[in-house]
């Protein structure tokens, strides 16, 4: 097989060939067509998670091991598949879901597979997308995709469900709360598109870019907010018309994640989504006295992204600009060079 991987920690891809497994089971192997990248794997290339003043989490942590094969967002076709798998080899194309758990243990058997502590996420502790192919532990991880954009398809994988999740742990809410949504990047945007898709209405964005701030307005969002102001909680709540019944905050660093909590209102919502590095520092008893809810978010579940993607089959659902690009080392590499740089205008897939 070959695969465009981190032969060591910290080390930029190269392309290489590793062995073909044997399929047994429901397992299947993929001719990957489409994978986008994602920001988190320029923390996967970079070998290790901040985490404020508890350091650094080095991958190897996480159960990554090298050469490692990163990419998480996979469309493809069925190359081979196990004995008891229905699914044959052919030209239908599926978005593969990457978030896999042990298939044991409760979380697993309640189909909330992202919250499984023996996760064996494609991208992480199995090899990913950024390959001709990639070996799937069972036929059940693969959703049609019918007649949606297999580029913007593969994106549903990561940055929609990611969205997807978080979104739905704020809503329904009340048809006059506002939910801010911070960092107005690709799937904070998609936030924004979600938000407005599912009906609600009073949707602040947060960003330090007023071109990101503009296309959020254009997704929906009705108030935009440039967190570069003087006095950002003051700014938030004044924009917002008052204060926040929820936030989800997608770049979640000490400072965006301690305007969100100021930003709130009693018994109001925050989701910490980005994984930026930082600190939460808020008066403990102001939490209690406040009814603050805080929740994390990582990615999402299997069912989550089947009904994300059945939203998609239903309903236009604004996209972010995506560009195509054939796959390799140099484009990998290139395309997390982007993304770590701050220059990435939308998505990029890389195609076979
Ligand atoms: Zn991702
Ligand atoms: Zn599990």
């Amino acid at each position: 097989m070959h695969v465009y991987a981190a032969p060591e920690a910290g080390a930029r891809i190269e392309a290489m060939d590793i062995d073909a497994p044997e399929l047994s089971g429901s397992e299947v192997l993929i001719d990957v067509t489409h994978s986008g990248v994602c920001h988190s794997d320029v923390h996967c290339r970079e070998g290790f998670f901040d985490l404020g003043s508890a350091g650094k989490l080095p991958l190897s942590a996480s159960g990554v091991t090298y050469p490692a094969v990163f990419g998480h967002e996979i469309v493809g076709t069925v190359a081979a598949a196990g004995p008891d798998a229905k699914v044959r080899p052919g030209d239908e194309k599926f978005i593969v879901f990457p978030w896999i758990g042990c298939g044991k243990c409760q979380a697993c058997r309640e189909d909330r597979e992202n919250y499984c502590p023996q996760g064996r996420n494609l991208s992480v502790q199995l090899n990913g997308g950024y390959a001709e192919q990639v070996w799937v532990p069972d036929e059940r991880y693969l959703i049609p995709l019918g007649d949606l954009d297999p580029a913007w398809g593969a994106t549903l994988a990561c940055s929609g469900v990611t969205s997807y999740s978080a979104v739905n742990k704020v809503l329904p809410r009340g048809a006059d709360d506002t939910i801010a949504v911070i960092g107005a990047g690709g799937v904070g945007l998609m936030a924004v598109a979600l938000l407005h898709a599912l009906g609600h209405r009073r949707i602040a964005a947060v960003d330090v870019n007023d071109d990101n701030l503009a296309a959020a307005r254009e997704l929906g969002a009705t108030v935009t907010f440039n967190s570069r102001a003087d006095d950002p909680v003051a700014g938030l709540v004044e924009a917002a018309g008052g204060r926040l019944s929820a936030a989800i905050d997608f770049v979640n660093n000490g400072a965006t994640a301690s305007m969100a909590m100021r930003a709130l209102e009693k018994g109001g919502t925050l989701v910490s989504v980005g994984l930026c590095g930082g600190e939460h520092t808020y008066p403990t008893t102001v939490l209690a006295l406040n009814l603050i809810s805080i929740l994390g978010n990582f990615v999402g579940s299997l069912p989550e992204l089947k009904a994300l993607v059945e939203l998609a089959k239903s309903q236009d659902l604004p996209r972010l600009p995506i560009s195509e690009r054939p796959m390799s080392a140099e484009a990998v590499n290139e395309a997390l060079d982007a993304l770590e740089q701050g220059r990435a205008k939308g998505r990029t897939v890389l195609t076979n």
